[in-house]
């Protein structure tokens, strides 16, 4: 019996049936290039911190942790900057339990929520587990996104909530602040919630806007962001988004009490005490990054510009061979189930060496 049979044997809910867990290939393979995390291990230091303050936690678990997670809050808005203070922030764990808390409280049954594909594909099965209509605008065939189309389609649609996501998982392109503007002007009429999902912002290049300078004066613009990706902590599960307090205030209605733990709120807090130590390969990961786009360039494919820790090309004649071939080689990236593309993820130095090494000669050239 398949998976399929087995479920279908259960009173699952019709609207689950026939669906199919989210989740990328977890391979034994050498070279891991395929869910963007960050491959450079935590450092020393910062491990050596984090373990210090989840032990002296530990004396005390015991007890439920602080629900309003408020040191984690303060130190977050520190980060961040902008203005913010801890009213201003969310947390929960991993960035996708942010935007499912988002869709509980202002999505569900006879609410709708955008999104523009390619994009994360998280956010159709988050709105499909939250009761919520998922509907789907339209990009340019380069896969770029401008002002006034989004704009033109927020108003077309009327959705309560709409997915931004800069840069964008998987074409790795980040989005001109005039969108986010204007399709929260367009959301006006539908008073719909605008995320702009910053999940790799701190890759961007320089000078590129982050939309928390929009949030003054903006009450339904969320931008949520993650530990996982610059912070090398994916394994810690820390999501956080920034916005007007009474977003903070409606995910109260929906959180599960305590979804924080104690040994998380610890590990985050002393990470962010140490994020010098802990985004000190951002850098480096920028430049593999750029390193790979211009490899990618010089074999004649075609990479999309990327302000991320990824790069998505096309231009392959043969994608799947070229996934098989690398794999077979150690090296494990992803078919993003795009025709004609794939998505790479920038290692260390030498796995992007690895990575652009065994891709010429699976190119021939
Ligand atoms: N947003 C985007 C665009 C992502 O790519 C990811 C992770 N792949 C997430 C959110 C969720 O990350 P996490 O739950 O680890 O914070």
């Amino acid at each position: 019996m398949n998976q399929t049979e087995r479920l279908d044997r259960l009173p699952l809910r019709n609207d689950l049936r026939g669906l199919h867990p989210y989740g990328a290939p977890q391979l034994d393979v050498p070279i891991l290039l395929n869910v963007n995390e960050n491959t450079h291990g935590v450092p020393d230091d910062a491990r050596e911190a984090i373990l210090k303050a989840v032990d002296n936690v530990l004396v005390g678990l015991n007890r439920y942790p602080d629900r309003e997670f408020t040191e984690l809050r303060r130190a977050l808005a520190a980060y961040l900057g902008h203005g913010l203070a801890a009213e201003n922030i969310w947390a929960a764990n991993g960035s996708n339990e942010v935007l499912q808390q988002i869709l509980q409280a202002f999505g569900g049954p006879g609410r709708r929520a955008l999104g523009f594909p390619p994009t994360y594909s998280m956010y159709p099965l988050l709105a499909n587990g939250t009761g919520t209509e998922y509907v789907t605008g339209r990009r340019t065939e380069d896969f770029g996104l401008s002002a006034a189309s989004a704009a033109e389609q927020v108003r077309e649609l009327a959705p309560n909530i709409v997915f931004l996501c800069s840069p964008n998982n998987p074409t790795g392109t980040a989005l001109k602040a005039e969108v986010v503007e204007e399709v929260y002007e367009a959301g006006e009429a539908s008073q719909a919630i605008i995320i702009v999902d910053e999940a790799y912002a701190e890759f961007a290049h320089d000078g590129t806007p982050s939309a928390m300078a929009l949030l003054p004066g903006r009450e339904r613009l969320v931008v949520s962001r993650t530990m996982s990706k610059a912070f090398a902590l994916a394994g810690a599960r820390l999501g956080y988004l920034a916005a007007a307090p009474e977003i903070a205030d409606a995910l109260r209605l929906v959180r599960l009490p305590y979804h924080l733990s104690a040994i998380t709120q610890a590990t985050a807090v002393a990470a962010l005490r140490n994020s010098d130590s802990l985004l000190a390969n951002v850098e480096n990961i920028k430049i593999q990054r750029d390193r790979i786009v211009a490899g990618l360039s010089a074999f004649g494919l075609k990479p999309a510009p990327s302000d991320s820790n990824f790069v998505f090309f096309g231009g392959m004649e043969d994608p799947h061979a070229i996934w098989q071939g690398l794999l077979e080689a150690g090296v494990l990236i992803r078919d993003v189930g795009i025709p004609g593309h794939l998505r790479v993820t920038a290692g260390t130095e030498t796995e992007t060496s690895a990575f652009l090494d065994r891709l010429a000669v699976l190119l021939g050239r």
